[in-house]
């Protein structure tokens, strides 16, 4: 497979009846742009943006971030590229943040939280964006939501950020889609009020995991039960699809789960249009789209979020290849 997948790297992956499933890359760097445009991204669908602030001794320039964020929106061209704000807090910690030692890092201030909570911190991050967005195609994603107030104050923010440029007579970028990351079981259970707010969403099944079956995703301790194939983040991953579809917006998927190719058919089954993941797992999912029929992919989907276990479930799909 790796061989035939590599050399249709990159053509669409279209599956046997015709649907297109826009197949991304995760990236955490714009060092990381050329393996992702080699394995046949078409487009990036997280762009983790810490590096930025995790390699700095201070909080980084709206220029250091507009440059960052400019070289992957140009070497993507009109292709989609997902940039994740500020996702701080939990197991990553900035010294020169200051932030209070917590109890439950993982269950306190972190990312969208921290960032409406520091506006000047985040509206830097915005202005970066508004302004490296011209030179490609922006999609602005925000992390850990779990409320519609959350996003309205985001988006509340990105709107000053874009008055301060206009005033200041700086050009910004005017077509820019704004999402969420479903990665909290909160916002997968209101996904559909959730979904009326933004253009996409894109479901985090690493955090989803780890919250929805209360399993630290760094501990060893629990790592048994710390699995994305457990049926009750699946059901939250058909339920998230659903309400995406309801109101014609995107749903995606950018955890870990995503570019496991055993899964691949169930994931198209649960409905999602776009799958991202490390770069050199692009090419055999995309070869695995190309053998699916969704009809057959839903029904396989319709019997997993039957099964008892996620050992149930894998073994379903293992006897279905
Ligand atoms: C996730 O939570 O699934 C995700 C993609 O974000 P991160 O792994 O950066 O927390
Ligand atoms: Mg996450």
């Amino acid at each position: 497979l790796q061989e035939a997948a590599l050399k249709k790297a990159d053509t669409d992956a279209v599956t046997s009846d015709g649907k297109r499933i826009q197949v991304f890359a995760n990236i955490g760097r714009p060092a990381d742009v050329d393996s992702a445009l080699q394995n046949g991204a078409e487009g990036v669908g997280l762009f983790r943006t810490e590096f930025l602030y995790l390699e700095n001794s201070q909080w980084p320039t709206e220029e250091e971030q507009y440059e960052s964020y400019r070289t992957v929106l140009e070497a993507f061209g009109d292709r989609p590229v997902v940039i994740r704000t500020l996702d701080i807090g939990g197991d990553k910690n900035l010294p020169y943040a200051k932030l209070p030692e917590e109890e439950n890092p993982f269950l306190g201030h972190r990312a969208i939280r921290f960032c409406l909570a520091n506006p000047e911190i985040f509206k830097t991050q915005l202005r970066a964006l508004l302004r490296a967005g011209v030179h490609g195609n922006l999609w602005i994603m925000f992390p850990m939501v779990e409320t519609v107030s959350e996003i309205r104050q985001a988006k509340n923010l990105l709107k000053e950020a874009r008055k301060e440029l206009e005033d200041e007579g700086t050009q910004t970028a005017e077509n820019i889609k704004v999402g969420i990351m479903v990665e909290v079981p909160a916002a997968a259970i209101i996904a559909d009020l959730l979904a009326k707010e933004v253009d996409f969403m894109s479901i985090g099944t690493n955090d989803l995991t780890q919250y929805t079956l209360a399993a630290d995703r760094g501990n060893e301790l629990v790592a048994p039960l710390y699995d994305a194939i457990h049926p009750a983040v699946l059901r939250l991953v058909r339920q998230t699809c659903e309400a995406a579809h309801q109101e014609g917006i995107i749903a995606g998927m950018c955890g870990e789960l995503a570019g496991d190719p055993k899964m691949t058919e169930v994931l198209v089954g649960l409905g999602l249009d776009e799958l991202s993941m490390s770069a050199g797992t692009i090419p055999n999912v995309k070869e695995n789209i190309r053998l699916i029929e969704t009809d057959k992919a839903k029904r396989l989907s319709d019997q997993a979020l039957t099964r008892n276990s996620s050992e149930e479930i894998r073994s379903l799909v293992e006897k279905n290849r």
